[in-house]
C-alpha cells in the first residue's frame, strides 16, 4: 500500500501520503461535475473535494493522536479514493499499564468517526444559527453548489459509512475487539473479516443496480478485508514460532583472528551472507561478506577483529520469531544469533527467515498429515 502513493508532507508529526488511486477520486468528482452542473465550475468542485480531503485527514488523525497516545504510534496515514488508513508501528507498542488491548482498540476505532461527529455538530449548529439561508436539510446533501452544507453532511457521511460493522472499517474494529475477548486475535480477525466480506458483497450487488460508485466501494472493501486477515494470520504464526524450530544449526563461524582473505575464502564457501565470529566458545562479533570484501578493497588485508561489528543482539531460543523480528528491524541487523547459556547453537539471517518458514509449514502439514491418516 506504501509503494503507491507519494509522500505529503506531515501533520502532527506523522507522515502524510496520498495513493495514486486517490487520484481517481479528482478524476470521479471532475467528471460528474462537468456532467451534472452545466457549465462546470472546476473551483468549486476542487473546493468540494478539498472539504472531503480535509474531513478524512482529521479522521485519520483522531486514530492517529488517540492510538500514538495509547501507546501505538502512527508511522503514516495513507488517503485512498474510500477514505484513509492510518498505519501503525506495532514494533514499538508498550501497553499502558491497566488498559486492555481490546479496550485500546476500540478508543483508536471510535476516535476518527468521533470527530467528523464533532465537525458535522459543530458546524451544523453554527449554520443554522447564523446562516439558515443555506438549507441544512435540503437535497443534495453533498454538492459543489453548497459548501458549508457539504462540510456538515459529508462528515455525517464519512462518520456513519466507517461505523458500518464491515472490518476493516471502523465499526469493524470495534467489533472485532469484542470478539477478542473471548477468542484469540486470528479467530476474532476472521469473524469479523467474513461479516466484512457479507458486507462488501452486498454493496457490490446493490451498487451492479443503483450505482455503480458502491460497487467500488464494496469491491475495494472486499481486498482490504483479505489482507487484514492475512497480515492477522502472519502476525500470529510470527508469535507460535519458536527461534529453534527455524534457526539454522548448520553454519560456518569465523575466528577474529582469521585474516579478512581467510574469511572471504570461507564465505566462498558458504551460502550464508552474515557470520558470527567467535573466540573459544564466546560470540564477540558479526561479520558480513559485503562488510568482508569492503574491507578488503579499502584497506588490503587485515583481521576480521578489526572489522567486525561489536555490536549485537543475541536471542534465546525460545523466543517467538516475532521478536527476532522486531530485534533485526529496530537495529536493522541481518543476523540474530540464539544462544543458550552462552553458547551459540544457531543463527536467524534475514536471508534464511522467510524460506526456513516455508520449509517449517510443510514440515508442519506433513506432520499432520501423518496424523489424520
Ligand atoms: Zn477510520
Amino acid at each position: 500500500m506504501r509503494n503507491w502513493s507519494v509522500p505529503a508532507g506531515r501533520i502532527f508529526g506523522v507522515e502524510l501520503r496520498i495513493h495514486l488511486t486517490f487520484f481517481f477520486l479528482l478524476i470521479f468528482v471532475w467528471l460528474t461535475e462537468s456532467t451534472t452542473h452545466n457549465p462546470a465550475n472546476p473551483g468549486r468542485g476542487l473546493a468540494l473535494v478539498a472539504i472531503i480531503f480535509g474531513s478524512v485527514v482529521l479522521h485519520e488523525l483522531g486514530h492517529a493522536l488517540v492510538g500514538t497516545r495509547a501507546g501505538v504510534p502512527a508511522k503514516a496515514i495513507i488517503l485512498l479514493p474510500i477514505g484513509g488508513v492510518t498505519l501503525f508501528d506495532e514494533t514499538q507498542q508498550s501497553i499502558e499499564p491497566g488498559l486492555l488491548t481490546w479496550k485500546r482498540d476500540i478508543r483508536i476505532a471510535v476516535a476518527g468517526p468521533l470527530v467528523n461527529l464533532i465537525i458535522a455538530a459543530i458546524a451544523g449548529g453554527v449554520l443554522l444559527a447564523v446562516a439558515p439561508q443555506i438549507h441544512l436539510w435540503a437535497k443534495p446533501y453533498v454538492y459543489s453548489g453548497n459548501l458549508p452544507r457539504s462540510l456538515v453532511w459529508s462528515n455525517l457521511g464519512l462518520a456513519l459509512f466507517n461505523l458500518l460493522p464491515a472490518y476493516p472499517m471502523d465499526g469493524g474494529r470495534v467489533l472485532r475487539a469484542l470478539f477478542s475477548r473471548r477468542m484469540d486475535s486470528v479467530r476474532a480477525t476472521r469473524r469479523a473479516v467474513s461479516i466484512g466480506q457479507a458486507f462488501a458483497t452486498l454493496f457490490m450487488l446493490v451498487g451492479m443496480l443503483w450505482n455503480i460508485w458502491l460497487t467500488m466501494i464494496g469491491f475495494f472493501l472486499f481486498i482490504a478485508a483479505q489482507l487484514e486477515e492475512r497480515s492477522a494470520v502472519f502476525q500470529s504464526v510470527l508469535e507460535t514460532v519458536r527461534l529453534e524450530d527455524i534457526m539454522l544449526t548448520d553454519f560456518a563461524t569465523l575466528s577474529p583472528a582469521d585474516t579478512l582473505e581467510d574469511a572471504l575464502e570461507k564465505a566462498v564457501h558458504s551460502l550464508q551472507d552474515d557470520f558470527p565470529v567467535i573466540r573459544g566458545s564466546d560470540m564477540v562479533g558479526v561479520i558480513s561478506k559485503q562488510k568482508i570484501l569492503q574491507a578488503l578493497r579499502a584497506e588490503g588485508n587485515g583481521y576480521v577483529q578489526a572489522v567486525m561489528n561489536r555490536i549485537f543482539e543475541v536471542a534465546q531460543k525460545k523466543e517467538s520469531l516475532a521478536s527476532a523480528f522486531r530485534k533485526l528491524t529496530a537495529r536493522n541487523l541481518s543476523i540474530i544469533p540464539v544462544v543458550e547459556d552462552e553458547h551459540l547453537i544457531g543463527i536467524v539471517t534475514l536471508q534464511n527467515l522467510m524460506h526456513s518458514m516455508a520449509l517449517l509449514a510443510e514440515s508442519r502439514k506433513l506432520r499432520q498429515a501423518a496424523l489424520n491418516s
